[in-house]
């Protein structure tokens, strides 16, 4: 199988402290990418929002609640991460 990439948004400063933006901030992945235990983006990976407000592929966040050490906190707020709602299919 050939793979032709079409488009090629090469991001060339990148940096470990740019702010939570439109990327998974366990994996730092992109929201639309899929979590490093995934290989294809879809309903396989989806992303989850928490009360907080920030989202994470729904594999990161779980691996990371499941972590002891995380005392069921968000990674970014470190609030106690309540899921929301599914992202995707709304609206
Ligand atoms: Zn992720
Ligand atoms: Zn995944
Ligand atoms: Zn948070």
């Amino acid at each position: 199988m050939k793979v032709t990439i079409k488009q090629w948004n090469a991001v060339a400063a990148w940096r470990w402290d740019m702010p939570e933006d439109d990327m998974c901030g366990i994996c730092r992945n992109p929201y639309d990418s899929t979590c490093t235990a995934c290989k294809f983006p879809g309903d396989e990976c989806p992303l989850l929002m928490g009360e907080c407000n920030h989202s994470f592929h729904m594999h990161c966040i779980v691996k990371w609640i499941r972590q002891e050490s995380s005392q069921d906190k968000c990674p970014m707020c470190r609030q106690v991460f309540k899921a929301k709602d599914a992202v995707g299919h709304a609206g």
